[in-house]
């Protein structure tokens, strides 16, 4: 007998039907003598429609408000998928995520979780119920509602399954699995059957949302063993590995991830001084905006230089704003942004120990005329940022370039 969290996201409770096959699929499980936990996403659409009802009473609604409208979304889809397991003859509780607190800090609408009390589920699982636990919520200190950000509930399902030492926490969704890139965008993508943590966690931080960042963050820190499969077939999916030393098909490059939400900004003629790049990017960040690349140039006179950096599309008017203040203050010739750029990131724990990735990367970019605005790289991965419009000529270039097409 194994202890199994299953998450199923949006599209996988999107309509009865949907979460009358979940409901099977989760009693065949328990069928074969297995506990089981599962985790919740709203039906599919749902955030967005709440999210749009509030932007029509205010642009920016109070984000204490806002989580206890979003997470409205998930307590439905508890409560059916509970009603559809009863009628099928597997007895369900379900609860929100206050309910089996989960404790999450003070940051409405991306809330961390710290802590959840894993007992009152496992009295249930005791007693042979299924446990049916709302995704993407938590309460704080308070006692207030909050959410954890988009695509939410992988995190949810990821830290419930640490918090119970299940065995495996899957991850059902749309897809068969993770691909070496989103098969929306490049058809000819290859399921992997593995991929390594480390991989995964720079997949999902450059893009790929098929898991969120944090359930990554998580899964590594407690060693959850995490699964990617789909909700629609049956198969083994995408086992996420802590194996190192046995890296993708031994492949180089084992991914393409991109990001569509980026935005950039340049400050022009600012000072070289000690002080600058502090003076800059300290009032972004004491504004709670994440910056992600950052480029200075060489200064060519000696004496003034210009400065680039990249964001989150969201976050661009208000950063905008504050950097027009802030070039005011420093006296530089100009600020500019663009806010129609995207990044795309060729990911491989491989790429460590091979040279000329990069360059072949640049070479396959350049044949299609596209223009790279700017490039930042670690150890296992290389960005670069291109205009909007060529992102999925670009994902399907490199794709092919790094051979990672299915064999047709
Ligand atoms: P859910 O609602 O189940 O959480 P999401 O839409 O959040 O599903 O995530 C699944 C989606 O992630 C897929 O439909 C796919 O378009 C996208 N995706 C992005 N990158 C990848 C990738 N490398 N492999 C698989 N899917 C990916
Ligand atoms: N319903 C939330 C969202 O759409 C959380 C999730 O689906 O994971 O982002
Ligand atoms: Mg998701």
């Amino acid at each position: 007998m194994a202890l199994i969290v299953q998450k199923y996201g949006g599209t996988s409770v999107g309509s009865i039907e949907r979460i009358r096959a979940v409901a099977e699929r989760v009693k065949r499980w328990r069928d074969r003598g297995h506990q089981l936990v599962v985790v919740v996403s709203a039906m599919s659409g749902e955030t967005d429609r709440l999210l749009n009802l509030a932007k029509q009473i205010q642009p920016c609604p109070d984000p204490r408000e806002l989580d206890v409208l979003l997470s409205t979304g998930e307590q439905v889809t508890i409560a059916l998928l509970s009603m559809a397991l009863a009628a099928c003859g597997c007895p369900a509780r379900s609860y929100t995520g206050a309910q089996v607190h989960i404790l999450t800090d003070n940051v409405h609408n991306k809330a961390r979780i710290r802590d959840i009390d894993a007992a009152r589920v496992r009295a249930d699982l005791d007693a042979g119920r299924v446990v049916v636990i709302a995704g993407f919520q938590g309460v704080n200190e308070q006692g207030d509602i909050t959410t954890l950000g988009r695509g939410g509930s992988d995190t949810s399902a990821v830290a419930i399954a640490a918090a119970l030492k299940a065995d495996e926490c899957q991850i059902y969704t749309d897809v068969d699995g993770v691909y070496t890139t989103d098969p929306r965008i490049e058809p000819r993508a290859r399921k992997l059957d593995r991929i390594t943590f480390e991989e995964m966690l720079e997949m999902a931080s450059l893009g790929s949302k098929v898991l969120q960042i944090r359930s990554v963050e998580f899964a590594g820190k407690y060693r959850v063993p995490l699964r990617v499969l789909s909700s629609f077939d049956e198969g083994e999916g995408t086992l996420i590995t802590f194996d190192e030393d046995n890296p993708v098909e031994n492949a180089k490059i084992s991914g393409i991830a991109f990001n569509r939400d980026e935005a950039k900004l340049t400050v022009l003629g600012v000072p070289d001084q000690p002080g600058v790049a502090y003076q800059i990017l300290g009032p972004i960040a004491e504004a709670n905006i994440e910056v992600d690349m950052i480029v200075q140039n060489v200064a060519p006179d000696g004496q003034t230089t210009d400065f680039t950096f990249t964001v989150h599309r969201n976050d661009y008017p208000q950063a905008l704003a504050i950097l027009r203040k802030t070039a005011n203050c420093l006296g530089a010739r100009e600020v500019t942004g663009d806010a129609t750029i995207v990044k795309i990131s060729l990911v491989g724990v491989g790429m460590r120990s091979h040279a000329g990735i990069a360059s072949r990367m640049f070479a396959a970019l350049a044949k299609e005329g596209i223009n790279i605005r700017m490039i930042s790289t670690s150890e296992i991965k290389i960005s670069v940022v291109v205009d909007e419009k060529y992102l999925e000529l670009g994902v399907r270039a490199l794709h092919a370039a790094f051979g990672l097409d299915r064999p047709s």
